[in-house]
């Protein structure tokens, strides 16, 4: 197949601050790509990349989509790098959709169908805001349906963390699930202290809501304590900046991780390839946001329905992050 290809940076500004021991993020940006078969069918595909956590940065994929004709074929999307895992996601989404295989990308459908798609049998992870505001905030995410919670770790001090998660236990709905995310800001010993508490509140029944995981406890290049703390502790241990790419998800597997894998689709790589692997290996996964726009979230969400096991709760509770998503969108490709 032949696609004529376009393609247009964009830039967003996040409602409020995204605080993460990476640091603050305030702008979100990525590209937006359009592919247009010879039957005149649309694919719409975003580029979303997240340097810090291991794609390419914003710059390796916009001179990868400069250098590419207004032409393109199924060979060159499904030849691009594995050093542009975000890229490889865009061009094969995009291809996704105008195949028409989701239900959309037939001309003139786009702006009702793939806005508000209907997701809602996957249960939602919402992200609580760093540090105490989780306490005073969690209420709004309740009312919008979420009922398992993601709260940011190794921010601040952690005598100081262990006391607003203390009071976070206690203020949450008992029927809550909550996950602790550390973005490889701890240290052993720390990671040690966190799943240690949780174990030991557990066990003496203190324990008011599940504590579903600690997630990338350590950094990335300390896989072998990440892979000790999962054989001592109880309490279950994700991994996500460790699997940020395909590559790196099948070196863990095959190193022995048979914990938690968060997948974040937009940045991980092929589709296609995602698809055989999480298939052929039944791995526990959590399909997570890259903080993209409705174009990359429909896609990954496509992937999260096909292959989310055990009712794990997907990380895509972002919508308030943004704000007027769906009038941006519509005056972004309307010039295109
Ligand atoms: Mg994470």
């Amino acid at each position: 197949m032949r696609y004529q290809f376009k393609f247009r940076p964009y830039r967003r500004r996040f409602v409020r601050r995204l605080t993460t021991n990476h640091g603050n993020w305030d702008i979100r940006e990525g590209i937006i790509l359009c592919l247009t078969d010879e039957t005149l069918r649309v694919g719409w595909g975003e580029i979303a990349p997240i340097s810090w956590f291991g794609s390419e940065t914003l710059e390796q994929a916009l001179d990868f989509c400069r250098q590419l004709p207004q032409v393109i074929t199924d060979d060159t999307i499904f030849s691009i790098p594995d050093e542009l895992p975000a890229c490889q996601f865009g061009f094969e989404s995009a291809c996704e959709w105008g195949s028409g295989k989701w239900g959309v990308g037939s001309k003139g459908d786009e702006e009702n169908n793939f806005i508000t798609p209907n997701f809602s049998l996957l249960p939602y992870s919402g992200l609580l805001p760093t540090g105490e505001a989780a306490l005073n905030q969690w209420e709004t995410l309740w009312q919008q349906g979420y009922r398992t919670f993601k709260w940011k770790i190794g921010v601040d001090a952690i005598a100081h963390e262990l006391e607003i998660f203390e009071s976070l236990i206690h203020t949450l709905p008992a029927s809550t699930k909550l996950r602790l995310d550390a973005n490889g800001g701890l240290t052993y010993e720390e990671a040690n202290l966190w799943l240690w508490t949780c174990d030991n509140l557990k066990a003496n029944r203190e324990l008011p809501l599940e504590i579903e995981f600690i997630e990338q406890p350590l950094a990335v290049g300390q896989f072998q304590g990440m892979l000790e703390l999962s054989m001592s502790y109880q309490t279950a241990i994700a991994l996500d900046e460790s699997v940020a790419t395909l590559r790196q998800l099948a070196a863990c597997y095959q190193q022995g991780w048979r914990g938690i894998f968060v997948i974040k689709p937009g940045i991980v790589g092929s589709p296609s390839r995602l698809r055989k692997f999480c298939q052929q290996h039944q791995i526990d996964t959590v399909f997570s946001s890259v903080f993209e726009t409705a174009i990359a979230r429909f896609a990954a969400l496509q992937l999260a329905a096909e292959l989310s096991r055990n009712n794990r709760a997907i990380g895509f509770g972002i919508d308030h992050f943004f704000e007027q998503e769906k009038t941006w969108l519509q005056s972004l490709w309307n010039d295109l």
